[in-house]
């Protein structure tokens, strides 16, 4: 029988519930027992797949397919586990479900109403994510923030769980303590108040994690406390942490949410292994020599604000390898736009170490990615493409070194005499038809690996499963052509032969993938190919 841990945001949305949640996880699995997690997002897209990365970050794809919050990559990451379907949905999908059963006539003729049906499809979907995973605790983190209406239904699902076995169930809410400058003190009025929010849901939290900027004093615990009917010792400071997110699991550890957990279950508590977090942030703590990269992309400005949420893995995945290396990690974000505006600005790439072009769609700044990836080839600097980096790559492969002067995607050329990186067949009826959601190749392909490559030597594995999200590909038409130019294809899928991952002779590094390697990057596990990469930059220093 598993345990269920809802956890609810309040006050501000963006504190970081998803890494608190994460964090729960480690400290529960660093006592032996299984976790998995359940993202809930309170939008009506069906899935994360038709958002643009501005408004929503990073789109996550799990091993199944799923387009999903970035949250579960912080999941996979913090517990090093494979979530799948089971494990995110949105109110578009559970509304999508609830209208197909009815249509179906599952519902025995009866009126189909919101409060019920509605919450009884997210309990029915929490319920089988647990029977699946068999897993010891299943944490539910609820997207937005108490308060919202767009929100009231999962609290309703999370009641009914409760009114259901309240012994099975705890909720942990995730405040933020506002700080304002002009007065200079912590304000715990706004989470009293996220907390009566929540009461009027009929549900109390057992545990809240303060987050703010500064670590909150007694007082300020105390009143909580005591306004708030929460024992002292399940308030826990989630204050900033200095140099990573992996701080996190320590600093909870450290003021003993495992053991309140498990006490409030009625557990036994066993002693916990932090070794691993701990070598991880020791690692972080300790390493001076830095190494540079750039990651081109054109998802990071909305507004006045800069997003860094857009390529989340990849610089997750950077940052994993660089650490293992004893290196300290500085990561620049790169405006691919400026260098088609501006080509001269293209020497500033020589600063840095290595650079990434990481995937993408439509024709914003894809002139200044080609660019990059000449600059990169010419000029010896070590890159990586990430599927629109490795189809960018073949382009300019194709023009400059196969003198096919109008080689291009017919992503964004549909007439081009050469279109080196096309259409998938199978895609083709979905663009027709406007079927854009969910549509792409999406989820883990084979890939096989070509002996004596780089590739090679990255994996030390004949095949690997890796996680796609795209609908064109490199047109094997021009596979000799792109050959004879000093292409090698190093991984193939073994069964449609199309490219997985291709590579240049000649270079101290310049590969791409088809498929996103970031995705399954571990901190204690970097990914084998940004290991490589990043140890290649290391060589000519
Ligand atoms: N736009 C490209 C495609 O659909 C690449 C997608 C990506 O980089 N994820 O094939």
């Amino acid at each position: 029988m598993s345990k269920f841990i809802f956890i609810t945001g309040g006050v501000i949305s963006g504190v970081g519930k998803g890494v608190a949640t994460a964090s729960i996880g480690a400290i529960l699995q660093s006592r032996g027992f299984s976790v998995t997690a359940i993202k809930i997002d309170p939008y009506i897209n069906v899935d994360a797949g038709t958002m643009n990365p501005l408004e929503h970050g990073e789109v996550f794809v799990t091993h199944d397919g799923v387009e999903c919050d970035q949250d579960i990559g912080n999941y996979e990451r913090f517990l090093d586990v494979e979530l799948s379907r089971l494990n995110y949905m949105t109110t578009g999908a559970v509304y999508s479900s609830v209208i197909r059963k009815e249509r179906n006539l599952e519902y025995d003729g009866k009126t189909v109403e919101v409060f019920y049906h509605i919450p009884l499809e997210v309990l029915g979907r929490i319920k089988n994510a647990a029977r699946e995973s068999d897993a010891d605790f299943v944490l539910v983190e609820i997207g937005g923030t108490v308060g919202e209406y767009q929100i009231a239904l999962f609290l309703e699902a999370a009641r009914m769980m409760l009114l259901q076995d309240k012994s099975d169930v705890l909720f942990v809410l995730v405040s933020y303590l506002l700080e304002p400058k002009m007065i200079g003190e912590m304000k715990t009025k706004p989470t009293q108040n996220a907390v009566r929010s929540l009461n009027s849901a009929g549900i109390q939290p057992d545990i809240i994690i303060l987050r703010s900027e500064n670590a909150p004093d007694e007082v300020r615990k105390q009143k909580i406390a005591t306004f708030c009917n929460v024992d002292q010792k399940s308030i826990i400071a989630g204050v900033d942490v200095k140099n990573s997110i992996y701080e996190v699991p320590l600093l909870f550890e450290e003021q003993n949410l495992g053991s309140v957990i498990l006490e409030k279950f009625g557990i036994e508590d066993v002693p916990s292994r932090m070794k691993g977090w701990e070598e991880i942030v020791h690692n972080i703590e300790s390493n001076k020599k830095e190494v540079k990269i750039g990651v081109v992309g054109k998802y990071f400005e909305s507004g006045k604000f800069v997003f860094a949420d857009s390529y989340i893995s990849v610089l997750e995945a950077i940052k994993h390898a660089a650490w293992s290396l004893g290196l300290n990690p500085v990561i620049e974000g790169l405006n691919a736009e400026e260098y088609e505006k501006n080509p001269d600005t293209l020497k500033e790439l020589k600063h840095y170490d290595g650079i990434i072009v990481p995937g993408g769609f439509g024709s914003r700044g894809i002139e200044g990615k080609i660019a990059v990836s000449r600059y990169c080839r010419e000029n010896d600097i070590p890159y990586l493409g990430l599927c629109y980096g490795m189809q960018i790559a073949v382009i300019d492969i194709a023009r400059s070194l196969c003198g096919l002067k109008d080689a291009n995607t017919t992503e964004i050329d549909k007439t081009t005499s050469h279109p080196v990186i096309d259409v998938m067949e199978g895609q083709k009826e979905n663009l027709q038809q406007k079927r854009y959601g969910g549509s792409m190749r999406l989820g883990n392909y084979e890939c096989s690996i070509t002996p004596r490559t780089r590739a090679a030597e990255a994996y030390q594995q004949k095949h690997v499963l890796e996680r796609h999200r795209h609908r064109y590909e490199v047109n094997n038409e021009y596979k000799d052509q792109l050959e004879e130019a000093g292409c090698v294809f190093s991984g193939v899928n073994p069964e449609t032969h199309l490219v997985e991952i291709m590579e240049l002779k000649d270079h101290p590094f310049f590969l791409g993938t088809q498929f996103h390697p970031e995705l399954k990057s571990r901190p204690m596990s970097p990914h084998p190919l940004f290991l490589s990469f990043i140890k290649v930059t290391q060589q000519s220093k």
